[in-house]
This record gives C-alpha cells, structure tokens and sequence, in this order.
C-alpha cells in the first residue's frame, strides 16, 4: 500500500515534470528569413543555408526554442510578423529608430554598413558626391533604399523587390550605382559579379542586424540569453569565421 502511494506520488511528480518541461519548451516558433539575402540567409535548392542560418540554429539550442523556418521574400517579412505567420525574423534586419518604434529587437550580432557599387568600367563615381544627377538601384524597404532616398541630388532610386534585379540594372547600365548591405555586396563582387562590377567609396552608413519580434512577445528575453550563450561558447566566432573568412573584430555584446 505504502509502496503503491509512493509509486503512484512518483508517477504524478514524473507527469507534472513533464508537463511543466514541455511547456518551458513552449511552441514552436515559427521563423521568418530571407530566400536571397546571401551570405546571411537563403534558400538554394530548397536548402536554408547562411551565416544567419547556422547562428539561428545554435541560438536557439541554447536558449531551448524549437522552431520551424519560414522562408520569404523580405518585402512580406514586416507583414508576416504583424499578422501572426511568424513569431520571430532572423533576415539581416538592421536596427534603427523607426523600426523599434514598430517591433522588438534582439541583442545586435552583426555589425555592417552600406557601400557603393559600380560597374566595373565606371570612371566617374568615386564617392558619395559623385552620385548626383545619378541612378541608384537597391532593394525596396530596405535600410538602403531609404538611405538613397534621403541623399540629395540622386536622379532617380529604382527600388526593386529582389536585390539581384539591382544587380542585373546595373550590369545593364539602366543604373549608376547599387547602394546596399556591404556583406551582400561583397558576396556578389565575389560571385556572380566577379570582373563586372567594383565596390567604390566608404562605408556610408553603419548598422547592425538584430531579430526581429512583435512589441509583445516571448521570445526576445530567451533569444538574448542565447546570443549571450553562443558567443561566450566560441560558437559565434567559429560561424563567423566560417562565413566572413576572418575573426570578428568586435563579438556582440562588447
Ligand atoms: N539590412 C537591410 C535592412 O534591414 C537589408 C536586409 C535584407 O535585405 N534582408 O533593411
């Protein structure tokens, strides 16, 4: 008798462990990235792959999350988080003002900037100031398309859903110049642009990329812990290194 209370006592605490582990699980989230913001995150033969892809993963064991990707174009990634298609973006989104009045943001973990490009026979933009009178190409609802935007004297920003059509205009010479995402830049400089195109100029404006969350929300705290957990782990600068070729020169948090 004793024994089978005992048991019985056993098999509660057991359930209720097992409930209340299942719950601090929580849901899956769901998790909004970028088809085509390469070398962060993009989908190749049906394959989620990219920096932002790997850190994501190693993030979220660390901070208990299970999840399920959801891959878009980044036009339709602001919208899928208000409505509820998904609970978290991880798409290089930069951090500024206007946005935060809007969403949550994580930690920042990746510090970048927007650069120039050019084709590779241009002579006459070098700098900023050359852009006047000019037409830039980049991304529609980007931190680059508003920067463009707000640069005096620009001719026309042609802003395009999908950054490669940037990329093609420019190669076309139906635009000057691409402003956008340097890493994103140097991919294509690297790739499919070798030889045709040339990066000019400085870094025009510094960013950095942090998730994305609703206002309300569960997640940002547990995501946080984890940005924490992968760099004091050495798994940021590993993934870093793997992608980027080089160490960071600054790790979140510093
Ligand atoms: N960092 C830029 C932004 O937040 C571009 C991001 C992207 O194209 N995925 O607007």
């Amino acid at each position: 008798m004793g024994a089978g209370i005992c048991r019985s006592f056993g098999m509660l605490l057991l359930a209720i462990a097992f409930i209340s582990g299942g719950c601090s699980q929580g849901q899956t989230a769901k998790v909004g990235i970028e088809q085509n913001f390469r070398p962060f995150t993009y989908t190749e033969q049906g394959e989620n792959k990219g920096f932002e892809v790997e850190l994501w993963d190693a993030v979220a064991k660390k901070a208990g999350i299970r999840y399920e990707l959801v891959p878009m174009a980044y036009g339709e990634l602001t919208q899928a988080l208000k409505s509820g298609e998904v609970d978290l973006i991880v798409a290089g989104m930069t951090v500024n003002n206007a946005r935060k009045d809007k969403f949550a943001f994580s930690d920042p973990y990746f510090q970048t900037g927007l650069v120039m490009l050019v084709h590779a026979d241009n002579t006459d933009i070098s700098s900023k100031d050359d852009l006047k009178g000019k037409t830039v190409a980049t991304k529609l609802g980007s931190t680059a398309y508003e920067y463009a935007g707000s640069m005096p004297g620009i001719k026309e920003v042609q802003g395009y859903p999908d950054i490669n059509q940037a990329y093609e205009a420019l190669i076309a010479k139906e635009a000057d110049c691409v402003i956008f995402d340097e890493r994103n830049v140097h991919d294509y400089v690297q790739t499919r642009g070798q030889g045709k195109v040339k990066m000019v100029g400085e870094v025009l404006n510094k960013e950095s990329y942090a998730i994305a969350s609703k206002k309300r929300n569960k997640w940002i705290g547990r995501v946080n812990s984890g940005i924490q957990a992968v760099v004091k782990d050495g798994t940021y600068e590993q993934l870093y290194t793997k992608w980027f070729g080089t160490r960071p020169e600054k790790l979140p948090g510093e």
